[in-house]
């Protein structure tokens, strides 16, 4: 198969519109013409990366790259984003003739984010106003990538993505791009994950918590019976997170426990980092269902990627960094037999023994924890008005208290014996809280609600 397309390179004045040509057969060799081999290598170990990120394993076939015009190391990293267009359409995900008469303006992280090529580059050394080549119709380019047309190009199509996941996303509009700057193509499409919020009947009080959480990444732990809808309520999350970032999708990661800390975190396999599914997640969900059944060892080390978006893994074979910002949702059954409540059979030496597996500082990290599978109440926001919530800034400097909801917080004895981190979260979510309800001014009732979803820090857990 071969397929064709177009490439920016920011580096060279004179020629920066470059033909990109790849060609795939059996085999596992990369072959190049026009660009030195070490530079394909390094092009293909840094979209390895970023395909990773967006849950997509590259295509393992002999790859002949070829570019005119000539180009350098330095240059290779440009074209990075027009490879893997090329290796996406390897794959099926995009047609090989949209790409024909497409070029890619950009450069591209590791977690397969664009950038605006200009960056790291002194402007002057930059080309600006090179005439496209007459057979370029269209231009897919980061942020800001469209600043280094002419002013006069004869383009009828650009589009903006921020990400390879916007790329992937939206093939099927292609044909359709519209003649608008820069068309936000996520509006476009009804997203089937926005259903779930209408189908999931009751648990108002968990919907609620879970937009909010959405709203503001904010980590989650439901516990309940199986069978209850915990992993519906996860999935819909997905539509929620999606809404608030406005793309039409986001990674769904739902790695399993057997998978230990390989699987959530990474691990080194033939020589080269492979992200876990933390990783993998950045910018969607992450949902840890059978949260207690995980390893102890992958449960704790999520504590300080919680906090940083950063993980280090340091192996034998070497050492690796990824940056990801995962929304985590996590699920557990409230004991060990999974009855909870009225029907628990647990002693309680073992409901004790269930409830501990979980360690006092990575509990308080989950800011939202849902006691969930029982409650018939509908949320009071259909998807329609969480859908405009949800798009809504909140406001920079927080919401400000009503003077008696601050008396009575500070005088509370729930503050008192809390830890410095969960009074924090409490101040943060009775905000957030307030925010849901439309209000400018933090109640005692948000206070309240926001006590109500901290309560397996107290009760034992
Ligand atoms: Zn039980």
């Amino acid at each position: 198969m071969l397929i064709r397309t177009w490439g920016f390179v920011a580096t060279k004045p004179h020629s920066p519109w470059v033909s990109v040509e790849v060609r795939a057969e059996r085999g596992a060799l990369v072959r190049t013409s026009g660009l030195p081999p070490g530079a394909a290598q390094e092009s293909m170990a840094r979209l390895r990366s970023a395909l990773a990120h967006v849950g997509f394993r590259p295509p393992t076939q002999s790859l002949t790259l070829h570019l005119h015009p000539n180009c350098t190391k330095e240059d290779v990293p440009h074209l990075d984003l027009a490879f893997a267009a090329a290796l996406l359409t390897l794959a099926g995900r995009l047609q090989a003739q949209d790409l024909l008469h497409t070029a890619f303006v950009g450069t591209l992280t590791l977690s397969g984010h664009l950038h605006d090529p200009r960056l790291g580059h002194a402007t002057g050394l930059l080309c600006r106003g090179a005439v496209p080549h007459p057979e370029i119709q269209r231009l897919i380019h980061a942020p800001g990538g469209d600043s280094l047309l002419p002013d006069n190009h004869s383009l009828e199509q650009s589009w903006e993505i921020s990400d390879l996941l916007q790329l992937m996303s939206s093939t099927p509009s292609w044909q359709n791009l519209n003649a608008s700057p820069s068309p936000n193509p996520v509006k476009a499409a009804a997203h089937p994950q926005d259903l779930h919020w209408e189908e999931i009947q009751g648990e108002g009080h968990a919907k609620t918590w879970l937009a909010i959480a959405a709203k503001h990444r904010l980590p989650v732990l439901m516990s309940g019976p199986p069978g209850c809808g915990k992993t519906s309520l996860a999935k819909m999350c997905v539509g929620l997170r999606a809404q608030r970032l406005q793309m039409s999708n986001v990674p769904w990661l739902a790695p399993h426990p057997a998978g230990g800390v390989a699987g959530l975190l990474g691990a080194w396999r033939r020589g080269a980092p492979q992200p876990g599914a933390w990783a993998q997640a950045d910018g969607g969900v992450l949902f840890l269902d059978e949260f207690l059944e995980w390893p102890r060892p992958a449960r704790e080390s999520l504590r300080h990627v919680m906090e940083t978006d950063r993980l280090e893994l340091h192996r034998a074979e070497g050492s690796a960094v990824w940056m990801s910002k995962p929304w985590i949702v996590a699920a557990t059954n409230p004991c060990a037999c999974g009855r909870g409540n009225e029907q628990c059979l647990c002693t309680p030496a073992e409901q004790k023994l269930h409830r501990r597996k979980c360690s006092a500082p990575l509990l308080e990290r989950f800011a939202v924890q849902l006691d969930v599978g029982h409650d018939p109440w509908p949320c009071p926001k259909s998807w329609n008005e969480v859908f405009k919530w949800l798009s809504r800034p909140f406001p920079i400097k927080g919401i400000p208290w009503k003077s008696h909801a601050r008396d009575s917080w500070m005088n509370s004895d729930i503050r008192r014996e809390a830890s410095r981190r969960v009074r924090a979260s409490t101040e943060r979510l009775a905000e957030a809280h307030a925010d849901w309800r439309g209000e400018n001014k933090v109640t005692r009732e948000d206070v309240g609600a926001a006590v109500d979803v901290t309560w397996m820090t107290r009760e034992g857990w």
